[in-house]
């Protein structure tokens, strides 16, 4: 098939490569033009695991190819939107321009019968409204919405073989003539077995936006258990451990820690309560603003341990901080809990000295005032205190013998509560966890 990816950011420079590996021949549309030069030379404009290799080997098919000119959507019969959909400067709501620019920028190259399939995640009546501008100008053409549930780090896997497929489409119906196009599209992974739910487009939109808040209340849970495994000495991993043998809870996404961060979780809940708002059921999800707030303090937290382990006072202390990614196996630093808290150790009077495997660039050019150094002994030469903060495996299996010689103090905060306490413990160092005694 004929596909255009418009916007090729994280998903949908992953999702433009991975529809052309299945066969398809695409073009990924961009209006950066710094991204579509450096995506054409088969170059990844980020770090994601096996995208660069990806990208060469679906270019040298032929069925690739980047450009900034929205007319290269013409013939396409599939549009994917994968756009950006920020939070709006100083207000909880999403920021829906770039969905607009980009629909509208479609407008005069769609063909009668062609499909447009959003995959940023939208408030919910979004594809309703996109739906009726894109009717008015190509009566025969179909909006559906199909939500992208990809985990930077997994992109390209979650992409190719995704744990489901929802098509959001007008009258929720099997039958509409969208489904067999998308099925086509997604073939390979139907044949394989992926589970696909056809819905009404607002079940679709909430699909996402309900899964990602879903989520976010499971970290913050486990977050306000470490809060009180820290008032009455217990210890949270233990209790994560424990609760979730239990099928009906599960262990994944209960490790207290920082909080999380990141392009997605915290602009989607915030943009949910918002929409929630408008449409007249606030309370249903004023919960959410619990869970943000739980989130943030983590971030607090770490600072006032920080401060404790340095003995009351952060004034001069060479500070350390492993990692500047909101998560590892990416290089996206967007509302990282890593870096805001490195910032605000900086702004406390400590001297913050931030490494990172992949991050360091787009850290740098969102708090220039920190320092940065890439070489990982090099950043830990002469440290008072070390602070894990994303759970890069390099950082996971430091040795704390070998890092006692190059470092000043023998303190660690493990933000992700990853490291073996009684390891550090036993090589000299006066290690503190998040809600761990
Ligand atoms: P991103 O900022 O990395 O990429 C967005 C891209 O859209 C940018 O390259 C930008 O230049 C481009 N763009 C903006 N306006 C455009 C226009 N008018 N025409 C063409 N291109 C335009 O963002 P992202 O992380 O890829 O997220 C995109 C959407 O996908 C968001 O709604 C996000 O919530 C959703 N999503 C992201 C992930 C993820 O892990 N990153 C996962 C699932 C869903």
């Amino acid at each position: 098939m004929r596909i255009s990816v418009i916007g090729c950011g994280y998903l949908g420079a992953v999702h433009a490569a991975c529809m052309a590996k299945l066969g398809h021949e695409v073009v990924g549309i961009d209006v950066d033009e710094g991204k579509i030069r450096s995506l054409s030379a088969a170059h990844a404009p980020f770090f994601e695991p096996g995208l660069d290799e990806l990208l060469r080997d679906v270019q040298e098919t032929g069925r690739l190819s980047f450009t900034t000119d929205m007319s290269a959507a013409a013939g396409c019969a599939v549009h994917f939107i994968c756009v950006g959909t920020p939070q709006k400067k100083g207000e909880n709501g999403a920021d829906l321009r770039y969905v607009d620019a980009a629909v509208e920028a479609l407008l005069p190259h769609t063909r009668p019968g062609d499909i447009v399939v959003g995959k940023s995640t939208v408030p919910v009546g979004t594809a309703a409204r996109l739906a009726g501008i894109l009717v008015q100008s190509e009566p025969s053409a179909h909006l559906v919405w199909n939500p992208e549930f990809l985990r930077e780090g997994h992109a390209i896997k979650d992409t190719l073989s995704p744990d489901r497929l929802v098509y959001g489409v007008a009258d929720g119906s099997e039958d509409h003539v969208a489904v067999s196009v998308l099925d086509e599209v997604y073939a390979n992974a139907l044949s394989a077995g992926t589970p696909r739910l056809i819905t009404d487009q607002p079940t679709a939109e909430l699909v996402k936006t309900a899964a990602n808040s879903f989520l976010a209340t499971k970290i913050s849970f486990i977050n306000a258990m470490a809060e009180l495994c820290e008032a009455s000495g217990a210890d949270v991993t233990r209790l994560a451990d424990a609760i979730g043998m239990d099928d009906r809870i599960g262990r994944k996404f209960l490790n207290a820690g920082i909080g999380f961060g990141g392009g997605c979780l915290p602009k989607d809940i915030r943009a949910f309560m918002a929409r929630a708002g408008e449409l007249g059921a606030d309370q249903a999800l004023t919960f959410l603003r619990e869970v943000d707030s739980i989130n943030m303090r983590r971030r607090t937290r770490v600072v006032e341990l920080t401060r404790e382990l340095c003995g009351g006072s952060l004034l001069g202390q060479n500070i350390t901080v492993l990692g500047a990614a909101f998560k590892p196996e990416s290089d996206d630093v967007r509302d990282s809990p890593a870096l805001s808290i490195a910032a605000q150790l900086q702004l406390q009077g400590a001297v913050v000295t931030v490494t990172d495997p992949k991050a360091l660039e787009n850290a740098s050019r969102r708090f220039p005032e920190l320092q940065y150094e890439p070489d990982l002994e090099t950043a830990m030469a002469g440290a008072d205190t070390l602070l894990l903060l994303t759970e890069w495996q390099q950082y996971k299996e430091l040795d704390p013998f070998e890092v006692s010689s190059g470092v000043t103090g023998l303190r660690i905060l493990d933000g992700r509560n990853v490291l073996d306490a009684a390891k550090w413990r036993a090589a000299g160092w006066q290690y503190r966890g998040l809600g761990r005694p």
